[in-house]
Formats: structure tokens, C-alpha cells, sequence
């Protein structure tokens, strides 16, 4: 028998932003995680977008949640000298008068004074889109390469023997009064993590989700543009000149795998937006574990004292992860 102090169940940004948490605190952990299987973090942009929505308003506690996800990003950075997070100014087309009324008053608004800027023209975009009206640029927004950092940290996990390859068998869990076993392993606690699959979990699904498929494609630009284009979809830079494009929302699906649906959706707007030849290069899909109000679950079991829950991340899991693995560790186990 292995005992550990926290056992979790998954390994998206919200499991990961977790373990890495616990790690500060010295507290020993295992992570159960089949190779990522549907996580929605895997066919993430990684987008950290300040300012959202038709109203151009600022997002959901953006001011608390920098200081976290800043200092958790970098310090990945620095202990990995690799540079999955950084600054990536998001452009904004806006096509009419109103649209850029809309943006020049929210402007003037001091509290959006580091975020917003306004552009008539970009010559970053030129010959490669069809040019709006003009762009908003949003400022202190971020890339977070999930599709890279989080094999980074699966691998080191599985280096240190912390990480388990396989999908958790909920029959196979024995709750007891102070901690569970499972298999080999016995912990004091353990905690769900496992992003839209949170719906077979037998503890927690009867919670109010409202899962969201999306689904975009990656795209090869032989002449791109080092920023994020916010047009009728993303395009966002990842490197190697590929361009991650979407994504579509889709209440109803069959599966997470990539459909035809999600194909057209997000190629009609390309052929819509871009004026240089593209080529397809991939086609991710992905379903987000958003809740009926929109706002993360982190919770304990009602009865079971040792089953928590880290989940609901929406569509914001890149901010929203470090700031609630910080208060999940500090306020709710
Ligand atoms: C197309 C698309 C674009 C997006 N763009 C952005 C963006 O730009 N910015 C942003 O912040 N967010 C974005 N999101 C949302 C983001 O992906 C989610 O908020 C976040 O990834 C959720 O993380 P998670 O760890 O909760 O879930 P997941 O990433 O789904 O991870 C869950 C993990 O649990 C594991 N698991 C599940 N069941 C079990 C089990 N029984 N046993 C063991 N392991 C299990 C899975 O293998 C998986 O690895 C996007 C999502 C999609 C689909």
C-alpha cells in the first residue's frame, strides 16, 4: 500500500494548477490521468483575454486573478526554460460606427485605461485579411501553450513517480471516515478533477454543469502576424507559423472528437476573414466543463468528508486554474 496525502483525478489545468500548488505547500500527492483522454485543456488557444463579450467588458475578477496566474506561469517558465506562457496582444476588428463607438467610450473608462487601445489601420494584417472598419487592441492579455505545458508537467510527474497513466475506476474507491483507498493507493483526501467527464462521476454530477463543446482547426500561414486576431473567430499564433482558429460552442453533441459540424462552423469564417491561401494543417476538439452559472466548482462532499472537487472551469481555465487551486488548497481542504 502507497500512502499519499491528496489522490487527484485528472490532470487538465485544473488538476495540474492543483498539484503544482500542493507542491508549494510540501504536501504529497498522486495523479490518476489517462493520457489526457477528451481534455478540453488539450484543445485549448490558452487564451487569457482581459476584456470580453459584445460589451467590451473587463472579465470576472481579472484584477485578483493576475498577480496568480502571473507568478504560476513564470515560475513554470523558469524552472522549464521553455516559454509556454507569454504576453500576446489580442486585435479586435470592429466592422461598424457603433462597434467603434462602443470600444472608443469604453476607452475613456480609467479602469480600462491598460487594457484598451484603439487602431484606424494595422499593417500587420494587410494583404493577409479582409481589413475591418478599424481595431481595438486589448493589452495585457496572455498565450498559455496547454498543449505543451501540460505533457511537460505529465511527464515530470511520471519522472517522479506522482503520476499514474490510467482512467480511475469509481467502483474500485473506498471511502472511509478520514481518507479513502483506491487500488494501492491510500490518502487522506481526494479530489475530482476531471473537466465534462465530471458526468459519470457518481459523487459529484448531480452538480448543475452545462458542458460546451468547441472545436478549431489549425492552420498554416505562410505570411501571418505575431498577435491574436479577434475577428468573427480567433486566430492566435502558436508557433512553427501555425494558427490556432476558433471555436464554435455547441450545446449538443455526440462525442468530444472533431465533427464535420465544427469543421464547416470554423472554415466558413476563415474563408470569410482571411484573403491569403491557408492549409489546414490539424482539427481540434474539445468539450468545456462550464457550469449553469458560469463560475467554477470547488467544493467538499456534503456527506463524504474526504471527496472534494475542483471543477467548472468554463471557458476560462487558463486564468481562472492557479487563482482556485490557490483557494481550494487554502480555504476549502
Ligand atoms: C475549443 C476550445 C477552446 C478553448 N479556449 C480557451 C482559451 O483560449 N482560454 C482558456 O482559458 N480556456 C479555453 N478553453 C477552456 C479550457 O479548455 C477549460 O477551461 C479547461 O481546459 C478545463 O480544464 P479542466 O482541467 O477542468 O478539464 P480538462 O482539460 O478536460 O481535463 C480533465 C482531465 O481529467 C481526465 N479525466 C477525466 N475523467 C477521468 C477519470 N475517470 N480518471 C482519470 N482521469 C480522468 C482527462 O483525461 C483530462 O486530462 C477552451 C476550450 C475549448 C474546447
Amino acid at each position: 500500500m502507497t500512502n499519499t496525502e491528496v489522490i487527484i483525478v485528472g490532470q487538465g489545468i485544473a488538476g495540474s494548477a492543483l498539484a503544482l500548488e500542493l507542491a508549494k505547500k510540501g504536501i504529497d500527492f498522486r495523479i490518476l490521468d489517462p493520457n489526457h483522454y477528451g481534455s478540453s485543456s488539450m484543445a485549448a488557444a490558452g487564451t487569457i483575454n482581459p476584456i470580453t463579450g459584445r460589451n467590451y467588458v473587463k472579465s470576472w475578477i481579472f484584477e485578483e486573478l493576475k498577480p496568480v496566474f502571473k507568478h504560476t506561469y513564470t515560475q513554470l517558465n523558469e524552472a522549464s526554460g521553455e516559454e509556454f506562457y507569454k504576453d500576446l496582444p489580442i486585435y479586435r476588428s470592429l466592422h461598424s460606427i457603433k462597434e467603434e463607438n462602443m470600444w472608443l467610450s469604453r476607452k475613456e473608462d480609467s479602469q480600462y485605461d491598460e487594457y484598451l487601445d484603439f487602431h484606424t489601420s494595422s499593417d500587420a494584417f494587410k494583404g493577409i485579411i479582409n481589413l475591418p472598419q478599424s481595431f481595438g487592441e486589448i493589452k495585457g492579455s496572455h498565450q498559455v501553450q496547454l498543449r505543451a505545458l501540460l505533457p511537460y508537467l505529465q511527464k515530470k510527474w511520471t519522472s517522479q513517480q506522482k503520476l499514474i497513466n490510467e482512467d480511475f475506476d469509481y467502483n474500485l474507491l473506498q471511502v472511509q471516515e478520514n481518507g479513502v483507498t483506491y487500488k494501492d493507493l491510500k490518502a487522506q483526501k481526494i479530489v475530482f478533477c476531471e473537466g465534462h467527464r465530471v458526468v459519470h462521476n457518481p459523487f459529484f454530477n448531480h452538480l448543475p454543469f452545462d458542458p460546451v463543446k468547441g472545436e478549431a482547426l489549425i492552420i498554416h500561414l505562410k505570411e501571418g502576424f505575431n498577435v491574436s486576431l479577434r475577428d468573427k473567430i480567433f486566430i492566435t499564433p502558436i508557433g512553427n507559423d501555425l494558427y490556432w482558429c476558433g471555436a464554435n460552442y455547441a450545446w449538443q453533441y455526440t462525442d468530444h472528437l472533431p465533427s464535420q459540424e465544427g469543421f464547416d462552423f470554423v472554415k466558413s469564417n476563415l474563408d470569410q476573414i482571411l484573403v491569403q491561401p491557408y492549409e489546414i494543417a490539424d482539427h481540434w476538439a474539445g468539450i468545456r466543463p462550464a457550469t449553469k452559472s458560469r463560475r467554477p466548482i470547488i467544493a467538499q462532499h456534503e456527506v463524504h468528508k474526504a471527496l472534494y472537487i475542483f471543477n467548472g472551469l468554463g471557458t476560462k481555465g487558463s486564468s481562472l486554474a492557479p487563482y482556485f487551486a490557490e483557494r481550494m488548497v487554502g480555504e476549502v481542504m
